[in-house]
């Protein structure tokens, strides 16, 4: 058995290039072929989200905890709550962060295709994006 242990594995600050704000990353798992999950605990500070970009295969967002914000390319913005699970098809543009005045922590779970590849970034989202109100819970 391979336990990866917490204590040997630093939080990363997130790429500046692909996020605005401070987003704190702690893995969680990169699989082994013939594994293709990944799954990465994101920490995002008040405001703080992802730039535009997809996922070959899609992706899971498991809420953990704080008020966050998601939005696929062309419909609403969503809130998401703790325990809320956002699936997000594959290919398709959207973007997912922090409520502007909460913290909030998400597991990220997607696959790679089976060439290997991954996630695809575009532009930043705009405060003028990124600030519109939420569809109502
Ligand atoms: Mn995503």
């Amino acid at each position: 058995m391979d336990i990866k242990r917490a204590n040997a594995r630093p939080t990363k600050l997130a790429a500046e290039a692909n996020f605005t704000g401070q987003v704190w990353q702690d893995p969680v798992m990169v699989g082994k072929p013939p594994s293709r999950m990944r799954a990465t605990n994101v920490s995002f500070t008040p405001g703080a989200r992802t730039a535009w970009h997809a996922h070959p295969v899609g992706q899971t967002l498991y809420c953990v905890t704080g008020v966050g914000r998601v939005q696929l390319e062309g419909e609403r913005v969503q809130e998401l709550h703790p325990g809320d699970t956002a699936v997000i098809p594959p290919n398709t543009r959207h973007w997912h962060g922090a409520a502007p005045d909460r913290l909030f922590i998400h597991l990220a779970m997607s696959e790679v295709t089976d060439t290997g590849d991954g996630t695809r970034w575009f532009e930043k989202v705009s405060d003028e994006d990124y600030n519109k109100e939420p569809e109502p819970v």
